[in-house]
């Protein structure tokens, strides 16, 4: 018979979440059985079965997702940038379409409202075009929303540990049926270096990466691990995609009109790093807001998006394009066009308030 696994977070039945992150306080999750246990080329990757939050997984220590409440954060994070891009090459073949049909010379006169509606009744005769690019994600949650957008041609997802595709593809088949979506391609390697040669290439990019700092408090230690974790205690793989230069890769490869949407940690507990991320957005892109969802799993029970766009004077706070109610109830368990507009509203927090652009 297989040893039973443990793990130095799971102590009586409990796993606990520590981090320097979010000192003084660490949630718990009641656990049922412990799945997986493995030091990968990047972090400590951990899966258990809860008693109430289904399989959970978790990273250096750090919840990454429950069976439970993942909904909520894969989704905002995906369809507020998603609809908020005007898909402007469809927009441009549905024109053509009409000045074909109606030989109207005045086509480009047509009021947006007015192809919106066209767009529901003719998108079967326009090809989908969007590029969308993941940067993490190896859950496989992102790609599973990005692909219920007809509109989408591709979706490649880097992501910089195959461990973690591997062990969701095992624990999370929810999740990683993302990964079966023709429309996906699948690259593992660094986000950052992957960025660098790309230019004017993606429609939209979602940054669904890990906290900044990889410090695992429980890990269990090694003499050979000693090295790696020395340095991912202050710099974890995602350390990088939280900096400057990582948004002006980003924003470079970004075609006109581009968003993106990446995740922008906590309110309650990161306002320096919020602050110092919204400020450099802002002087990168015309348009950098904050949005958030709720979240019971992750710290403090709240996570936030950065959601930038390269065309001046677009509102990405109202969705541009709209599901009905219908396919709202239909594809989504947490956003709607509502919650999308709410998600911008933000407390008294100053350095959260978006000033004009
Ligand atoms: N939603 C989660 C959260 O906020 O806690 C994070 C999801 S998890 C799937 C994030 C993924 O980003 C991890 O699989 C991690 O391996 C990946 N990642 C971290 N740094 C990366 C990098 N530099 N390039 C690509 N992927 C990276």
């Amino acid at each position: 018979m297989a040893a039973e696994l443990t793990h130095t977070s799971v102590n009586d039945g409990w796993f606990r979440e520590r981090s320097t992150l979010w000192p003084g306080q660490a949630m718990s999750i009641q656990v049922k059985k412990i799945l997986h246990v493995e030091k990968s080329l990047y972090q400590d990757v951990l899966a258990f079965e809860s008693t109430d939050y289904g399989n959970v997984l978790v990273l250096d220590g750090v919840i990454q997702a429950t069976e439970r409440d993942e909904f909520s954060y894969q989704e905002m994070i995906t369809h507020i940038a998603m609809n908020s891009h005007p898909e402007p090459k469809k927009a441009r073949n549905i024109f053509r379409l009409l000045h074909e049909t109606f030989q109207n010379p005045t086509n480009a006169a047509i009021p947006l409202t007015w192809y919106d509606c066209a767009n529901n009744t003719l998108s079967h005769l326009v090809s989908p075009h969007l590029q969308v690019l993941v940067i993490g994600g190896g859950d496989g949650g992102v790609l599973r929303e990005v692909v219920k957008h007809n509109c989408v041609e591709e979706v490649v997802l880097c992501e910089i540990d195959e461990a973690v595709p591997r062990v969701s593809k095992l624990f999370l088949p929810d999740m990683a049926k993302g990964f079966e979506h023709s429309k996906v391609t699948v690259h593992i390697g660094d986000g950052f270096p992957y960025l660098e040669d790309k230019k004017d290439s993606f429609d939209i990019i979602i940054t669904d990466s890990s906290d900044p700092v990889g410090e695992s408090l429980e890990s269990t230690l090694n003499m050979i691990d000693i090295l790696s974790y020395l340095v991912e205690l202050y710099l974890g793989p995602a350390a990088s995609l939280f900096q400057r230069t990582f948004f002006e890769l980003m924003k470079n490869a970004l075609r006109p009109g581009g968003i993106i949407s990446t995740q922008g940690e906590c309110m309650w507990l990161h306002l320096p790093l919020i602050k110092e991320v919204h400020t450099f957005c802002r002087e990168l892109f015309p348009v950098a807001e904050y949005a958030y969802t709720t979240i019971p799993t992750y710290p403090a029970g709240q996570i936030g998006f950065m959601i930038c766009c390269n065309e001046a004077g677009r509102d990405v706070r109202r969705p541009l394009r709209r599901w009905t109610e219908d396919e709202e109830d239909e594809l989504c368990r947490y956003y709607n066009a509502e919650v999308h507009e709410a998600a911008f509203v933000v407390p008294q927090f100053k350095t959260v308030t978006v000033a004009d652009n």
